[in-house]
């Protein structure tokens, strides 16, 4: 069988500079894996999180830090035993309900205690965690992350966290699982004078404590992903701006390392018409309460909701890096854009399990085009587009196994960007794929989903059953291939390597400047032609493989 495979010429080295999740496979699964990466687990599905009440004092002299969290909830189901995530080597210090102290067990990075009073569905309780130890450190943030204990070039202490992946657990005690978000939650970091703590949020408080400490209390009022939830302490500038949006006057902060205080407000002004475009495209910036923010951090980047973290060193591109080689990908700041697109795809529509994330990744992969035709136009969009597939592997499929916190591979982001973008030409109405976009994140918007159901809703909403697209594209690690041959003006052509029922529209040409679109299945089936074999393309807009029979 004809087997597809995509690597460039530069692959190894951009996988090395990428090193996005996924990159490790994993064939086999341990208990831990279902502990951690199920939502419907026992210890698990009984109770929803309404709110946590974060409180973590960071201390750099040890690189330790202690603290407590406070888990409001309210019983959905039958249950006796709460599973509460903290990894080691943090300790649990105790758990105590109304005033009185649990007994708990621990189950490697998992603990399990027994609620005091027996709560009907229905009912609320609390339960407060108090815990302290060196948190792992990160290995390589933001991909393998968790406290990255640094300095700036001033030696001053620069304390960030980043823990997408490993999980919101290598640092605070939480239910770790993307399915259950707060409703609201409360952190309050306290880190030593004079460092300046800039977390998710708005900042509700300051509270300068006796032992030469300062408490930052910011509130988040919106539901929220754990793996959003950040500490960003350092001595960080700040200064502010706003932009008026579909949802009114957004307020935007920014938060550069005080030495970098001019780059900043020059290269950051690329967020403002980063806005603008995904307003349009999406609809309306899904955190108005709680404003958009853009914080320096010392590693790459990530989509900490509301307080976006950017470490691409105040250049364009992807540490000036043009990922598609278009050209285009080197005239914007790619972790602005990249990240921040994810406060629609990730932030404000989450999946509930990971096996899912190229609704986050694909959709922000496939947001960086439509940036580039916000600037440049439609041409150039789908040249970023186009131009990034490359990157793709064809190695694994995207969607991988559910209930054990697998990565994805790499695919996840190109090959599911560029489907998206072939969709776009299915639907073949931009007003109407714009109409799309903006529905999912209407219909969607603060919610945890499966991938299923916005695959079925883009299916719905274009009046065609695109789900042997999506299991082409995500369920298999093949891309689909168009076999044709050409003789005597006659085009013969089949789809090759496809899931079975596999009957997607093309586009190609079939005389001289002359396009159609053809409906191949996985039968041949024959047209007229006036083109000569080594003439005839495909629209590379689709992202197919073309093989032409002798
Ligand atoms: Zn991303």
């Amino acid at each position: 069988m004809y087997r597809y495979r995509l690597i460039a010429p530069a692959t190894p080295l951009l996988l090395l500079l990428l090193g996005e999740p996924g990159l490790a496979q994993q064939t086999t699964y341990t208990r831990a894996d279902t502990l951690r990466g199920s939502y419907a687990t026992p210890g698990r599905a009984f109770w929803d999180v309404t709110f946590y009440d974060l409180k973590v004092r960071i201390n750099p002299a040890d690189s330790s830090i202690r603290g407590a969290n406070t888990i409001a909830y309210r019983v959905i189901g039958p249950g006796s035993e709460m599973q509460v995530d903290l990894m080691t080597p943090l300790e649990v210090d105790s758990m105590v309900q109304r005033g009185t102290r649990l007994e708990y067990r621990r189950d490697g990075n998992a603990f399990f205690v027994k609620p005091a009073a027996v709560v009907q569905t229905g009912e609320s309780g609390s339960l407060t965690v108090y815990y302290h130890g060196k948190p792992r450190a990160a290995a390589r943030p933001p991909w393998e992350g968790g406290f990255t204990w640094g300095a700036d070039s001033l030696h001053r202490d620069w304390v960030v966290t980043s823990d997408q992946g490993v999980g919101a657990s290598i640092w605070w005690p939480n239910k770790d699982t993307q399915a259950d978000e707060p409703d609201s939650m409360r952190v309050a970091i306290t880190v030593p004078k004079p460092m300046i703590d800039v977390s998710n949020g708005r900042l509700r408080k300051t509270t300068e404590n006796r032992d030469g400490t300062t408490t930052y209390e910011w509130f988040v009022t919106q539901p929220i992903n754990n793996y959003a939830i950040a500490v960003n302490a350092g001595s960080y500038a700040h200064y502010s701006d706003t932009f008026q949006g579909e949802g009114g006057r957004l307020s935007l902060d920014f938060h550069p390392l005080s030495y970098h205080l001019d780059v900043a407000r020059r290269q950051w002004a690329q967020v403002k018409p980063m806005l603008a475009c995904f307003e349009h495209w999406f609809g309306p910036y899904p955190w108005y309460e709680d404003g958009y923010k853009l914080i320096e951090t010392s590693h790459l980047g990530m989509e900490h909701q509301s307080a976006v973290a950017y470490g691409n060193g105040f250049q364009n591109g992807y540490r000036g890096r043009d990922l598609s080689s278009s050209g285009y990908g080197a005239r914007w700041d790619f972790i602005i854009v990249h990240e921040s697109a994810h406060e629609w795809w990730g932030n404000s529509i989450t999946t509930r399990d990971i096996a899912d994330m190229w609704v986050h990744e694909g959709f922000a992969n496939y947001s960086e085009g439509l940036y580039t035709e916000c600037l440049f136009g439609k041409e150039a969009g789908a040249a970023y587009t186009v131009g990034s597939r490359y990157n793709a592997e064809g190695i694994r499929p995207i969607v991988t196994s559910y209930g054990v916190n697998a990565n994805p591979p790499i695919d996840q982001y190109y090959k599911a960007g560029n489907m998206l973008h072939l969709i776009r030409q299915i639907v073949n109405d931009d007003e109407k794929w714009r109409g799309i976009l903006r529905g999912l994140n209407t219909t969607f918007r603060h919610q945890t989903v499966t991938g299923k159901q916005i695959e079925d809703y883009i299916s719905t909403r274009s009046g065609t059953d695109l789900s042997k697209v999506f299991d082409q594209y995500l369920r298999t690690t093949e891309i689909p291939v168009l076999n044709i041959r050409i003789a005597n003006d006659t085009l013969s052509y089949r789809w090759q390597s496809t899931v079975p029922g596999f009957a997607m529209p093309v586009r190609v040409t079939v005389g001289a400047g002359a396009w159609a679109v053809l409906k191949p299945s996985s039968r041949w089936q024959r047209m007229a032609v006036a083109i000569p074999a080594d003439q005839f393309k495909v629209d590379p807009n689709w992202f197919v493989a073309l093989l032409r029979e002798p």
